[in-house]
């Protein structure tokens, strides 16, 4: 069977793939059906965090799936009980609730904001206010979270009840904080917008308003969260709490799962039949999830943070290169003058896996990949970005 021609005919065309057929992975290198090597620096968009197939976080799912594979969240399991332990012990949540998605965590946040709202001051204050150039999901209240109007199309009528700031403004968004309002919905790091961090003084200003207005701080972390960013949620570098967080991409390690983390304020908003999900909190993932947060410890997040140090310093100021930005292994990088989705072209000829991000290349390598393997890599982009 043509893979690639099969893939055309019955698969939705609903992403523009690249010429290139993955058939297996170890570590930080994928492979193409004729056993070409490919240095990933993109993780499946963030996703792979210890690497491809790293052998105890396979060991662990497989074991799982092999003594209990999914059961309804009708009945007690323990590894989605530890799991909610270790993520509340690991961050300061009070309580979790498992999906199977960034978009779909963040609809369970969007659920929990504006029930927080209405139990307190009834309706009619369900609006969530979000940043231009944020993105959110593809659901269709996600999109209408999603702060960009390319995704406002074709899909109407969406969800009502958003409002879009212009980020890193707090005076916008005094002005915008009426009393419709029962959220604010923030990425600490704009991931897909281009890699663009917000200022530490603005996301401290955001979490003043919201205090002062009772008006619930969310933050999206789905792809800034679980090591990331050099700390276990990017909220770590900021010093600030939000009061729900969302966890997607690398919590898993590879399989879907998505996490709604609430802190002090929403502890109790979602009672007995408020929200649910089929598969929110399978054993399986929940078994490789918490392999994923084990090995993430302090040693393993300094090594993050000193990584991502060495990217910075060996691609600022080098050719090609107008401008570095981002945090730990979450890295955005300007071209001078290419367009980043020819670099990322290029990239694939010569052996190296990148992602885009607008008019940015984008790195969202594992979290697991050594200096060695990382400079080998950027040696390759460099010379792109120097032809
Ligand atoms: C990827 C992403 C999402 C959507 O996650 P899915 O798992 O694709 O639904 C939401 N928010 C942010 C910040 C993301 O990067």
């Amino acid at each position: 069977m043509d893979i690639k021609q099969t893939d055309k005919k019955y698969v939705m065309g609903t992403y523009n793939r690249y010429d290139l057929l993955i058939t297996a992975g170890e570590g930080c290198y994928c492979f193409d059906e004729k056993g070409n090597r490919y240095t990933d620096l993109t993780s499946g968009v963030g996703v792979n965090c210890l690497g491809y197939c790293d052998r105890e976080w396979a060991d662990a799912v497989s074991e799982q799936a092999h003594t209990l594979s999914h059961t309804s969240n009708l009945y007690y399991t323990e590894p989605c009980v530890k799991l909610a332990k270790t993520l509340c012990e690991r961050t300061g949540a009070k309580k979790v609730f498992f999906a199977n998605s960034g978009a779909e965590a963040n609809e369970g946040a969007i659920k929990v904001a504006r029930k927080y709202s209405f139990d307190k001051y009834g309706s009619g204050r369900s609006t969530v206010i979000t940043l231009k150039n944020s993105f959110h999901g593809r659901t269709i209240t996600t999109l209408a979270a999603t702060g960009q109007d390319v995704f406002h199309n074709y899909f109407f009528p969406f969800t009502e009840g958003f409002k879009y700031v212009e980020s890193g403004n707090i005076k916008a968004l005094e002005e915008s904080l009426d009393d419709s309002v029962c959220a604010v919905m923030v990425e600490f790091i704009q991931g897909e917008g281009g890699v663009i961090a917000q200022d530490k003084e603005y996301i401290e200003a955001v979490r003043a308003l919201c205090d002062k207005k009772d008006v619930l701080l969310i933050a999206d972390e789905v792809q800034t969260g679980i090591g990331r960013t050099g700390s276990l949620l990017a909220s770590g570098n900021y010093g600030v709490k939000p009061d729900i967080t969302t966890l997607a991409k690398g919590l898993g390690g590879g399989l879907p799962i998505g996490a709604v983390l609430v802190y002090e304020k929403a502890e109790n908003v979602m009672g007995f039949s408020s929200h649910g999900s089929t598969f929110g909190g399978n054993p399986i993932v929940c078994a490789g999830a918490l392999k994923v947060l084990e090995r993430i410890d302090e040693a393993f997040l300094d090594d993050v943070k000193r990584k991502g140090e060495f990217v910075k310093a060996k691609l600022e100021g080098a050719k090609g290169v107008d401008s570095v930005s981002g945090a730990g292994l979450m890295i955005g990088i300007k071209p001078v003058d290419k367009k980043s989705a020819d670099v990322v072209k290029k990239g694939i000829e010569r052996g190296v896996l990148m992602l885009t991000a607008k008019d940015k290349i984008r790195l969202l390598p594992p979290l697991t990949i050594t200096e060695k393997q990382l400079d080998e890599a950027l040696d390759i982009l460099l010379e792109i970005l120097a032809e």
